[in-house]
């Protein structure tokens, strides 16, 4: 009897972590390096924070609509951005903040590590700005003049030029509800939680000193698929 009774707990157990796997489709994947490792741009504690807390809230969020809608369990995020018309808010902030923050963590490096603007992407810069200072301005003006919360955006239009905008709140170019549309290759989370730790209101300097971080390699890969 009592081993009967524990086969069934052990039956339900088991059938009760497997439909809270298949509910949870989205997970926080580890940081692409240690949490100090961008330090002095951006402290320690501001990482661990910003992607162990902020991050893994949208992850959690984001598994918390797939009962309401099942096909988000099916579709990789991009197509769940270009898409996003047919969602609620919550998929909105809490899918775009998951696709931001993962594309974030894997467009920064180490200061020293993060490599050159490839040839290609650095003609295409000087055709479409003038020169990667001219850019730097550009993008630094997107991310200052973003009221509130948003992200600051270098973005592949489908005539393959490159351009800056930026969004607000965890919107992003790929959704197919804002103005300005194209695939990302380079993101500047502009919430307070990104910098307020270390740069209290500046975030002019955050953004000024985050260019140190940039990991060009990844960038260069973005560009390249992007190219149509
Ligand atoms: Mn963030």
């Amino acid at each position: 009897m009592l081993k009967t009774a524990k086969s069934l707990l052990l039956a339900t157990l088991f059938s009760v972590s497997t439909l809270a796997t298949a509910a949870e489709p989205f997970t926080l994947a580890p940081l692409p390096y240690a949490a100090d490792a961008l330090a002095p741009v951006i402290d320690k504690a501001t990482m661990q924070i910003h992607h162990g807390k902020h991050h893994q809230a949208y992850v959690n969020n984001l598994n918390g609509q797939v009962a309401t809608f099942p096909d988000l369990a099916q579709l990789p995020l991009e197509a769940i951005m270009s898409r996003m018309s047919r969602y609620n808010d919550a998929v909105r902030n809490n899918a775009g903040g998951h696709y931001n923050h993962q594309l974030f963590w894997q467009i920064m490096a180490p200061a020293g590590q993060g490599g050159e603007p490839s040839t290609e992407l650095q003609k295409a810069i000087e055709r479409d700005f003038g020169s990667l200072v001219a850019l730097q301005n550009a993008f630094n003006q997107a991310a200052a003049t973003r009221f509130g919360s948003g992200w600051a955006w270098l973005i592949l239009d489908e005539n393959n030029k490159l351009v800056v905008t930026s969004t607000a709140n965890q919107d992003n170019p790929l959704m197919d509800v804002v103005d300005v549309q194209g695939t990302p290759i380079l993101a500047l989370d502009v919430w307070e939680h990104a910098y307020y730790l270390q740069y209290q209101n500046k975030r002019g300097d955050y953004a000024t000193a985050w260019w140190k971080l940039v990991n060009w390699q990844k960038v260069n890969e973005l560009h390249r698929s992007a190219l149509n």
